[in-house]
């Protein structure tokens, strides 16, 4: 292992849409100082530039489903190889499938890296519908609102940046419905998989929003 990558953090949120994944990636990365990397993210940034990639990706997202692992993976490996990822990362939203994750493993693996910690975070799925049809999300820096859990100062415009709000197509109830499906059959496996590595921790996300937030931070903070 390089001395430059031995104090490194690299943190997986695992759980379903919903979860509070975003919402808890934006503490983590504060609070440890390190870069966070959605998926969901990435892939929405291509289709609002209009890439190639963006153009690829379109039809797999309206319906819920997952993009092909190889196009995923790619995209992931080339963010997390940035400058400002030297320190470590927070995944939010990746990997979602075990070839993924396996695909993961084996990039870091190659250069002497690891993962630290996969945090679970556990809500059930009548919570998470009431959770994705309440969402409103910053066009510009991605923060995600809850119109009554975590409502903006101001209707409409986000806090953090002013950015304006949105509610995300595919947040409607039947491709949410298709996406907890998607979840259930595609991602729920790497529970185990990174219970048998011994990473993974569990929260309870059915929480407030604060706690939850200590309960992460006092898993992956090394000092604590
Ligand atoms: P994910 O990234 O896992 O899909 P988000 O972080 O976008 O989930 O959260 C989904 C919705 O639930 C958002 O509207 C967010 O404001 C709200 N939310 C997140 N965490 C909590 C919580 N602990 N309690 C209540 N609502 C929450
Ligand atoms: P999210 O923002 O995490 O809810 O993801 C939104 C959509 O992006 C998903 O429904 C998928 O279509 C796609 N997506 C995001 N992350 C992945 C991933 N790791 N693997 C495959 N598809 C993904």
């Amino acid at each position: 292992m390089s001395m430059e990558n031995k104090d490194a953090i690299r943190v997986i949120l695992l759980g379903p849409p919903g979860a509070g994944k975003g919402t808890q990636a934006v503490f983590i990365s504060r609070s440890l100082g390190i870069p966070h990397i959605a998926s969901g993210d990435l892939f929405r940034e291509a289709q609002s530039k209009g890439t190639e990639l963006g153009l690829l990706v379109k039809s797999y997202m309206e319906k819920g489903e997952l993009i092909p692992d190889e196009i995923t993976v790619a995209m992931v490996l080339e963010r997390s190889a940035a400058p400002d990822c030297k320190k470590g990362y927070i995944l939010d939203g990746f990997p979602r499938t075990i070839g993924q994750a396996k695909a993961l493993d084996k990039a870091l693996e190659d250069k002497g890296d690891t993962i630290d910690k996969v945090v679970y975070i556990k809500v059930s799925d009548n919570e998470l519908l009431r959770r994705l049809s309440g969402r409103w999300i910053c066009r510009d820096c991605q923060t995600p609102y809850h119109i009554v859990e975590s409502p903006p100062k101001v209707p409409g415009i986000c806090d953090r940046c002013g950015g304006k709000l949105y509610q995300r197509a595919d947040d409607n109830e039947k491709t949410v419905k298709n996406r907890l499906s998607v979840y259930s059959s595609q991602t729920v496996p790497l529970i185990d998989y990174y219970g048998d590595a011994g990473k993974l921790v569990e929260v309870d996300g059915s929480q407030g929003i604060d706690n939850v937030a200590k309960a992460i931070l006092a898993a992956v903070n090394p000092s604590e």
